[in-house]
């Protein structure tokens, strides 16, 4: 998925409001007709057509026929348009530079936020993987329409800002968390290399404890990471953890809290035997009755990302990543995908106007005209 900041800067506000007119309208249909488009975007409806033309012809929304009406949907990057000019007007993107990483669930790029300096922009993309899987699964959702792959997008970026911004708000070693709004999330750009790309290490040993620790101070806190593998540390100065990816997180009670510990564990175990050659027996076993310090599950839930976001996302993942045995499964059926574009926003969720969920951060808390920054538009 490639981002244009060319063509956001050269998108006019009469273009955006038809952009959000088809955001807002999605919610409660799954093709927005262009009547509504006009009457949820102000606009006449001869200039409509026109910039309804210009922004499919842009790939930014799709047309689609039901058998009563043809209608219009947002797609993959149309999304990340209207959520990269509420990030801009808000100061925290500036402008977009080189993509970093590609994910199976996300893009990453580095950006300029504030005062020009380097940060790093995550594009969630729930989604992806559900293509690449059974092909059962997608017909179950082309079937139900719901939930969308952008409501879950946005959920997930939803859940990983508040995790972050709880984890750095106690002295965890996470990125600063900045801002974050609709499927996108703002955050330190931390100079160092994923654990991965480490061939050598002076004292295995001691970078393993710090790991070990910290799996076990988490769920002194409450929680588990869920994905604490090489991919997920990057390694400061060359001995300094920084732990990233939140998306999986799960409270140390959930059903299968003992497994996904465990999961994380080992892990890192296999990593350091397989890379370093390097065996320990000490590691960290869970025990339900953890002496927590104290939950930070609940503080999670109180910024906003709420028990029922927590389980419809971990639902929804359930499904895409399937159990190991089913991911092979379906290995080799990647062909026949549809494309990013194809992916479309219908969402019967309860998305607030700017499409973020949360009330936790920089969209609260620094007064801007944030909180409706969209609705200027409309
Ligand atoms: P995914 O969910 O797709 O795995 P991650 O959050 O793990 O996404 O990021 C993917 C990769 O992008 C990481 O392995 C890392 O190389 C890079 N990355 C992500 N966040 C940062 C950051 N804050 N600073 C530096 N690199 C980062
Ligand atoms: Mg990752």
């Amino acid at each position: 998925m490639k981002l244009d900041p060319k063509a956001l800067r050269y998108m006019s506000s009469e273009e955006f409001r038809v952009l959000t007119a088809i955001e807002i309208g999605s919610r409660n249909h799954s093709i927005v007709p262009a009547p509504l488009i006009a009457q949820l975007s102000h606009l006449r409806s001869g200039s409509i057509n026109k910039h309804i033309g210009d922004l499919i012809k842009r790939k930014l929304i799709a047309s689609e026929s039901s058998s009563k009406y043809v209608g219009y949907k947002l797609v993959y990057s149309g999304y990340d348009h209207l959520a990269l000019r509420t990030l801009s007007k808000r100061g925290s993107v500036v402008s977009v530079g080189n993509q970093i990483g590609v994910g199976k669930e996300s893009d990453i790029f580095v950006v300029a936020g504030e005062d020009e300096q380097e940060v790093v922009l995550k594009l969630h993309r729930l989604g992806r993987q559900s293509f690449r899987s059974v092909k059962l699964k997608r017909d179950y959702f082309r079937a139900t329409q719901s939930p969308s792959w952008m409501y879950m997008s946005r959920l997930s970026a939803t859940k990983e800002f508040a995790f972050m911004k709880v984890l750095h708000e106690h002295g965890f070693p996470v990125p600063t968390p900045i801002d974050q709004n609709r499927h996108c999330v703002v955050m330190e750009l931390v100079a160092a290399f994923p654990l991965r790309q480490i061939d050598r290490l002076d004292e295995p040993g001691r970078l393993y404890s710090q790991l070990m620790d910290l799996i076990v101070r988490l769920a002194k806190y409450g929680l588990i990471h869920g994905d604490f593998n090489e991919f997920n540390i990057l390694l400061k100065d060359g001995t300094t953890p920084i732990l990233i990816d939140f998306p999986q997180m799960v409270s140390t009670s959930h059903p299968n809290a003992e497994y996904y510990f465990n999961r994380d564990v080992d892990c890192i175990r296999t990593f350091f035997k397989r890379r370093f050659g390097y065996e320990s027996a000490l590691y960290p076993k869970f025990t339900a009755k953890l002496d927590k310090d104290f939950d930070l599950d609940v503080k999670v839930a109180a910024s906003g990302f709420t028990k029922k976001d927590q389980t419809q996302l971990e639902r929804f993942m359930q499904m895409e990543h399937g159990g190991a045995a089913e991911q092979q499964e379906n290995e080799g059926e990647e062909d026949d995908l549809p494309s990013d574009e194809e992916l479309v926003y219908s969402s019967d969720s309860d998305s607030d106007d700017n499409g973020n969920g949360t009330s936790s951060g920089k969209n609260d808390s620094d007064g801007d005209s944030a909180g409706n920054d969209d609705d200027d538009y409309i």
